[in-house]
C-alpha cells in the first residue's frame, strides 16, 4: 500500500456527511414503504468522498497478485497468460449482451462458436462429441459420472455403483463420486508414484462403474501401464474416466480418447486461458466416445441445414437449464484459433520441457522424491538439506519476498513437505531462469541464514499471518476486528 490513509478500511476513512454521488432532484413523489418493510435502524455505511473511494479502492487492487503481475507456479491450477484478445471476444457485445434463453434464430453466430469448440475438443481429445453445459470441472466431473451411471443403467447393469480413484487423485475426484451416490474404491501407487496394477487387478469386479484417472497424474507423472490398465477394466465391464482438468501436457502429444478413455472432462479455465481462482468463471465440458453421444446432458447444439439449433430440453440427463458458462467458451475458442493448429501442439511439449527444465536445474537443492521425466509440473519434498529447520511453507513465503507467488504446497499428500510446480507452456525462458535463481537464492539463505527465511515475508502488506488462529478465530468484519481491538 503506498498511501496509508487509503490503506484504511473503507470505513475509518468514513467522515459524517461525507458523499461521492449527485442524483437528480426526484420527479415523483416519495414512495412510502410499508411499516413491516422498513429497517429499524439506519444501514452503517461508509460515509465518503469519491476520490478517496477511487484511490482506496486503486491501492487495494495493487496488492492483489495475478498472472498479469508475474509469475505463477502454483501446480495442478494451470495459471498460464490468458492473452487480452481472449477478453476481447468474450466482451464483444454481440457476446456479452446475449440472453440465455434468446431463439436459436436470433443467436446464430454464438452457437456456431458453441458447436465449433465442441469439435475442437473432440479432435485434440480423440473422444466422439462434448458438452459444454457443466459449470466448473467438478461440475464437468459429477455430469460424466451421471453419464456413466446411465450407460450402466441401460445396460441393465444397475449394480456398478462403485468408483476406482488412484490415492494421488484431485480431492474432487472422490467427492463428484459420493455427489453422485457412488461408492469409492481407492487404488495405491507404486513406490514410482504411478496406479499400482496388481492393486487394481484385485478390485475389479461386476460392482465396478468407473476407473477415474488423471495422467499425467497429480505427481505430473505419465501412467506407462494406461493400455494394460484401460483392457483390466473394460474387461471387467466398467468405463474409464479422465480426469483432463490440466490438459496442457497432452496438448500435441497424445488423446485420451487414443488411450481408452470413455468420459472425459476439460477445465476450459486452466487449459484454455481464463482467469480463475476465487470460485469463478469456469467451465468443465464432458466428452464421450462413439457410442455414448446420446447420453450427454441437454440442451444441446446442433447443426441443421439452414445453420444451428438448441434441442432437448428434457434428457435424462440435466446439469445446466442453460448452455454452459458462454464467455468462457468464447475465451477458450478464441485461444484455439489464435494459437492454430500448429501452435497448439506445441502447448504440452513446451510446457513438459519448462517444467523438466525446472525440476532438474533444482533438484541438486530440493529433494525430489521420484526422479524421472515429468510432464507439465512437478513435486519437491521440501529442501535437500532438513537440518535448517526451513520448511515448504517458510520458502513458499520468501518466494513473496521476491515477488513470485508461490507455488502448490502440502499437497498432494503423499509427501510430508509437498512443494508443487507448474510453470506452464506461457512462460519466457528469462523468466524461468530468474525463478530458478531465486530458488536457488532461497535454499541458501535457509543455510547461512535460516531464520530469515523462517520470518517471511518480510516485504507485503500483511507479514505472515498464523494460519491456526485464522482458521479457528477468523475475523469477517468491520464490527468485529472493532470489537476485538
Ligand atoms: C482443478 C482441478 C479439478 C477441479 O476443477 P474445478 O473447476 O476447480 O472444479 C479437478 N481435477 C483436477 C486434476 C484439477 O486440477
Amino acid at each position: 500500500m503506498n498511501n496509508k490513509l487509503y490503506g484504511n478500511l473503507i470505513f475509518e476513512l468514513s467522515k459524517p456527511g461525507r458523499k461521492g454521488y449527485s442524483l437528480p432532484a426526484c420527479p415523483f413523489g416519495e414512495a412510502t414503504l410499508p411499516e413491516h418493510l422498513r429497517r429499524g435502524t439506519d444501514a452503517e455505511l461508509p460515509e465518503c468522498d469519491e476520490l478517496t473511494v477511487v484511490r482506496h479502492y486503486t491501492n487495494l487492487s495493487a496488492n492483489n497478485f495475478g498472472v498479469d503481475n508475474g509469475f505463477y507456479p502454483l501446480g495442478s491450477c494451470t495459471m498460464k497468460y490468458n492473452p487480452v484478445i481472449d477478453e476481447e471476444t468474450a466482451a464483444l457485445k454481440e457476446f456479452a449482451g446475449l440472453h440465455p434463453q434468446q431463439p436459436a434464430a436470433t443467436c446464430q453466430g454464438a452457437l456456431e462458436v458453441y458447436y465449433n469448440l465442441q469439435r475442437s475438443l473432440a479432435a485434440l481429445t480423440g473422444l466422439s462429441e462434448f458438452t459444454l453445459n457443466p459449470y466448473a470441472g467438478a461440475h464437468g466431473e459429477l455430469t460424466g459420472l451421471m453419464v456413466i451411471r446411465a450407460y450402466h443403467e441401460r445396460n441393465g447393469q444397475t449394480q456398478r455403483v462403485k468408483v476406482i480413484v488412484p490415492d494421488s487423485a484431485h480431492g474432487t475426484n472422490p467427492a463428484s463420486a459420493a455427489v453422485c451416490g457412488l461408492e469409492i474404491v481407492e487404488v495405491k501407487s507404486t513406490a514410482d508414484g504411478i496406479v499400482d496394477v496388481d492393486d487394481l487387478r484385485g478390485l475389479l469386479d461386476d460392482s465396478i462403474a468407473a476407473m477415474m484417472m488423471t495422467n499425467p497424474n497429480t505427481l505430473g507423472l505419465f501412467e506407462r501401464q494406461i493400455p494394460e490398465i484401460a483392457k483390466l477394466v473394460h474387461e471387467c465391464g466398467a468405463l474409464m474416466y479422465y480426469d483432463g482438468a490440466n490438459l496442457n501436457p497432452m496438448l500435441g502429444a497424445c488423446r485420451p480418447g487414443d488411450m481408452g478413455f470413455d468420459v472425459m472432462h476439460i477445465n476450459l479455465h486452466k487449459t484454455f486461458a481464463t482467469p480463475h481462482g476465487g470460485g469463478g468463471p469456469g467451465s468443465g465440458p464432458v466428452g464421450v466416445r462413439k457410442g455414448m453421444e446420446d447420453l450427454l446432458p441437454s440442451p444441446k447444439v446442433v447443426k441443421t441445414d439452414s445453420g444451428y439449433d438448441i434441442v432437448g430440453t428434457d434428457g435424462a440427463i440435466n446439469v445446466s437449464r442453460f448452455l454452459g458458462n458462454f464467455a468462457v467458451i468464447v475465451r477458450a475458442y478464441t485461444y484455439i484459433l489464435s494459437l492454430g493448429r500448429e501452435n497448439v501442439r506445441m502447448v504440452g511439449p513446451l510446457s513438459t520441457l519448462n517444467a523438466n527444465y525446472i525440476k532438474e536445474s533444482l533438484k541438486d537443492v530440493y529433494l525430489l522424491p521420484i526422479d524421472g521425466l515429468c510432464k507439465h509440473e512437478f513435486v519437491f519434498d521440501g529442501l535437500k538439506d532438513k537440518s535448517t529447520g526451513v520448511t515448504t511453507m517458510d520458502v513458499a513465503k520468501r518466494l513473496l519476498d521476491y515477488g513470485y507467488h508461490a507455488p502448490t504446497i502440502y499437497f498432494p499428500l503423499l509427501f510430508h513437505e509437498s512443494l508443487m510446480i507448474e510453470p506452464t507452456e506461457s512462460e519466457s525462458l528469462d523468466t524461468i531462469d530468474e525463478f530458478i535463481g531465486v530458488m536457488r537464492r532461497i535454499a541458501e539463505e535457509a543455510a547461512t541464514d535460516p531464520e530469515l527465511v523462517k520470518g517471511a515475508p518480510h516485504s507485503t502488506p500483511i507479514g505472515r499471518v498464523d494460519d491456526v488462529l485464522a482458521a479457528k478465530h477468523p475475523i469477517l468484519t468491520y464490527r468485529q476486528l472493532k470489537q476485538d481491538q
